[in-house]
């Protein structure tokens, strides 16, 4: 569960692997249209690769990397199990076909 912006209701929230329900997800209450807020361990991620460079260097590097490699896995499963939810901004893709339904008619 998590709450909605907009009117501060609890949301239920697909699970996070889910995407095509992510995309279609709008709040119940007010049915404001809502997206995952991506989560900020994602910017931990790129710092990995360069640690484990740094951990050719000597054991102290190696545990570091180590540990800095489980703890971004960690919190990158915490904040997938317990989404933040912000508004959607972007419109949702348009259809393909559009059906001519109000057109001038004559
Ligand atoms: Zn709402």
């Amino acid at each position: 569960m998590a709450k909605c912006p907009a009117c501060n209701y609890d949301v239920r929230t697909p699970l996070f692997l889910n995407l095509d329900a992510w995309t279609h997800l709008a709040c119940p209450h007010c049915k404001a249209r809502l997206e995952m807020k991506p989560p900020r361990s994602f910017l931990l991620g790129p710092l990995i690769a360069p640690l484990f460079v740094l951990a050719q260097r000597g054991r102290v590097f190696e545990v570091f990397a180590f540990v800095f490699m489980f703890v971004t896995i960690f919190l990158l499963l915490f904040e997938s199990l317990r989404p933040k939810l912000r508004l959607r901004t972007k419109p949702l893709p348009k259809p393909a076909i559009r059906l001519n339904i109000d057109g001038p008619s004559n």
